[in-house]
């Protein structure tokens, strides 16, 4: 988000807040917000708050150039959500050729398919960049990038690869871009999900080490104790022990199999995986598309879907399961046709 004299104050403020999951009312002079806790927090303010702007006042709620309400949202804007607007341009857009295209992606479990009419129109994806730490007895960083088509949610993070042959317009940065707290909603929503399985093959490597790491040393773990033990237990058969001594090595022998137990357990808390997600930024792609009247039947049964061919994948976006809301390139129309993933129908 860009900040600088020229943007009203009043704008970023409420769009700040919104953004970030609060509410705003504008009451003209003065707005009242209600933010949510972890911002309030980041922002040392309180959860209620009035919102003042350019009195030059002291309060908490005061907003002007310089005061600490501001200073401190622009930071959170900074490294939050930065969000920039791009279009994409493409020479040329492809007019024929989806019924293959379509036929190759998907796999209808019931019913056949044909494409009807299609249309060139514009459409919106949101473009998100985070970082990643993840800790263990060692640590990785790294970047993952996920896109989602703005109007069906639909995951298209393969995107990202092809956008390096395309030609963009960046948006004037004065013009803030914001995201609606009910996307921002479900983009998070989303984003764990994603990111857990783009996380699992990106840090497949560094797991694998760290199991190999995990393995090594609970085996030379069970040597130790295992020969401590026989140690002892030999020991327990010298001659000439008092009955005192006999019966404290006994217990310390007794001790071993807790104490192996305990020392295990601290190996799998060293080994264990802990990641760290942020937002690095986000990006609002508009970009030339194909909407594909698909028509649909089942038995009697009919139904036009609409597919979308995106020109950057070259690809079809998949379909979402009206059930879950996962992606699937595997639809059954079960009942009303109503589109269904593998795992609801
Ligand atoms: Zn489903």
């Amino acid at each position: 988000m860009n900040y600088d004299g020229d943007i009203d104050l009043r704008f970023f403020a409420r769009d700040f807040i919104r953004t970030h999951g609060g509410a705003v009312e504008d009451q003209g002079l003065a707005m009242d917000a209600v933010l949510p806790e972890e911002l309030a927090d980041e922002l040392s303010v309180s959860e209620y708050l009035n919102l003042q702007f350019g009195t030059g006042g002291e309060g908490e709620g005061e907003i002007h150039y310089g005061s600490p309400l501001l200073e401190k949202m622009v930071t959170v804007a900074r490294d939050r959500i930065p969000v920039t607007s791009c279009s994409l341009r493409f020479d040329y857009l492809k007019t024929a050729g989806f019924d293959r295209l379509i036929q190759e992606r998907f796999h209808f479990r019931n019913g056949v398919g044909k494409v009807g009419k299609t249309a060139p129109t514009l459409s919106e994806y949101i473009l998100l960049h985070c970082s990643y730490l993840a800790q263990s007895d060692e640590q990785k960083e790294g970047l993952l990038t996920l896109v989602y088509n703005r109007d069906t949610f639909v995951e298209v993070s393969t995107m990202a690869d092809g956008l390096a042959g395309v030609e963009m317009d960046f948006a004037d940065e004065a013009t803030p871009v914001g995201l609606s707290e009910k996307e921002i909603k479900r983009i998070e929503k989303l984003v764990q999900n994603n990111a857990k399985t783009a996380l699992a093959v990106e840090l497949k490597d560094f797991e694998a080490s760290m199991n190999r790491r995990y393995r090594r040393d609970v085996k030379n773990l069970n040597e130790y104790y295992t020969a401590l033990r026989q140690e002892m237990e030999k020991n327990l058969k010298r001659s000439g022990l008092s009955e005192r001594l006999i019966s404290d090595r006994k217990e310390k022998i007794e001790l071993i199999p807790a104490e192996l137990a305990a020392k295990t357990d601290d190996l799998f808390k060293k080994y264990s995986i802990r990641i760290n997600l942020k937002l690095g930024g986000a990006m609002l792609l508009k970009c030339p598309v194909v909407k594909i009247f698909f028509k649909v039947s089942v038995g009697r049964k009919k139904k036009t879907i609409t597919l979308q061919y995106n020109p950057v994948m070259k690809s079809i976006e998949p379909l979402q399961c009206r059930q879950c809301s996962n992606d699937t390139f595997k639809p059954f129309f079960g009942e009303n046709m109503k589109i269904l993933c593998p795992q609801c129908g």
